[in-house]
């Protein structure tokens, strides 16, 4: 694991303050003690507290940017020097983990998680826009104890350890004397209250786990890692809680003819050396006759003309606008056709003899050959281009 401090919130180098701490707000709820009590989070969640306790302090982060230590200097909390978390999240969020304000017990009800689903959609449906069924697992409210997690006829009951507040006094001795700070009750994890019998149907979390269909209308533009957010679609919290967020993940599966870049669609038309040289009108298929079943249908446009102009060269391009993707704040990408001219082989004694008169017209029996200094071709710049993705 990675300790530059950006990598460990996930965020960009130039990420202004509110995007810093939404970072570690996210992470912290999804890393903190309370949520997620195996060691593995216990440590992960350090790290990103005193990665937030760098980048949130303007004199730190600037140090660190010029190549200092980014852990130099920063004691205090995520390393155990005596505030617990739920002291973390009171000073970082005011009012703390949970909906309760200030200290005392917090609540049972939580924020579900948001949910990540990936789909891979063809480049006709990501251009232009489809409509998909998703079968996506959540946890969704527990039907028998309805969040609360209690099994029918019984209660949560006041935690004896605490006596229902949620937390306990420690006392520890540092450089400062004697600090006296709360702590989260280990007996009731903070809730002030215990549930002497759980729900058997979701085990006391309030929360099964349930599959079901979801209609997601994917808009015309996405590209590959374009997420689509479902307000509130994600799982359900813990108690009953409010529900996440899901997020749909898009994948454009290659095309045989089509390739994208950016709103722009590039393909390679090849004609034979005699239509280059004369000229010619090609008929080609439109990316949009891949959302055509019905070859009736007039609506769409499933071809497009290519006037291949005489004397046309090997390696040009002819650019079509606003026949390329449509981007996703409006507007349309070019079409960019590559053509390749192909010259014949296995030529018969007649085509053979056609050629030879022709060169011997054109005074080209004994070709020099012109010597220019190499240059890449558009081509196989845009060639290398594609490459290196
Ligand atoms: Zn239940
Ligand atoms: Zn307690």
């Amino acid at each position: 694991m990675s300790q530059d401090p950006y990598d460990l919130l996930g965020v960009d180098r130039d990420a202004d303050g509110d995007a810093i701490k939404k970072a570690y707000r996210k992470l912290a709820r999804q890393y903190h003690p309370d949520v997620n009590p195996d060691p593995a989070s216990q440590e992960r969640f350090k790290e990103i507290s005193r990665a937030y306790e760098v980048l949130s302090d303007p004199q730190k982060r600037a140090a660190y940017d010029r190549g200092g230590d980014p852990f130099g200097g920063v004691g205090g909390f995520g390393q155990g020097a005596g505030f617990s978390f739920t002291d973390i999240m009171d000073a970082f969020f005011g009012g703390g983990a949970g909906p309760t304000q200030g200290r005392g017990p917090r609540s049972r009800v939580r924020r579900g998680q948001d949910a990540l689903i990936r789909i891979e959609v063809d480049l006709a449906e990501a251009a232009f826009g489809v409509t998909r069924e998703l079968k996506v697992d959540t946890a969704v409210v527990c039907g028998t104890c309805h969040g609360e997690g209690a099994a029918p006829g019984s209660k949560p009951v006041t935690c004896e350890t605490c006596r229902g507040a949620g937390e306990v006094a420690h006392v520890q001795r540092s450089f400062l004397g004697e600090v006296r700070t709360l702590r989260p009750c280990a007996a009731c994890r903070g809730f002030g209250t215990v549930i002497p019998d759980p729900c058997r149907e979701c085990s006391g979390d309030g929360r099964v786990r349930s599959r079901r269909t979801l209609t997601v209308k994917i808009p015309a533009g996405v590209d590959t890692g374009t997420r689509v957010q479902l307000t509130e679609q994600g799982e359900v919290g813990p108690g009953g809680g409010p529900p996440g967020d899901l997020y749909v993940e898009i994948g454009v599966a290659p095309h045989e003819t089509f390739t994208r870049q950016g709103d722009d669609l590039h393909c390679t038309v090849t004609v034979p050396m005699t239509a280059a040289a004369l000229g010619t009108t090609l008929t080609l298929p439109t990316l949009e006759a891949d959302l055509v079943a019905d070859p009736d249908d007039t609506e769409v446009e499933t071809e497009f003309e290519l006037e291949v102009r005489a004397g046309t060269q090997s390696g040009s391009e002819q650019v079509l606008r606003g026949r390329g993707v449509p981007g996703l704040r409006g507007g349309r990408g070019d079409l960019v056709v590559h053509l390749v001219v192909e010259t014949p082989t296995r030529l018969d004694p007649r085509q053979e003899e056609l050629l030879r008169e022709l060169a011997a017209i054109r005074g080209e029996e004994q070709p020099s050959g012109q010597v220019r200094p190499s240059q890449k071709s558009v081509f196989g710049r845009l060639r290398d281009a594609f490459n290196t993705h």
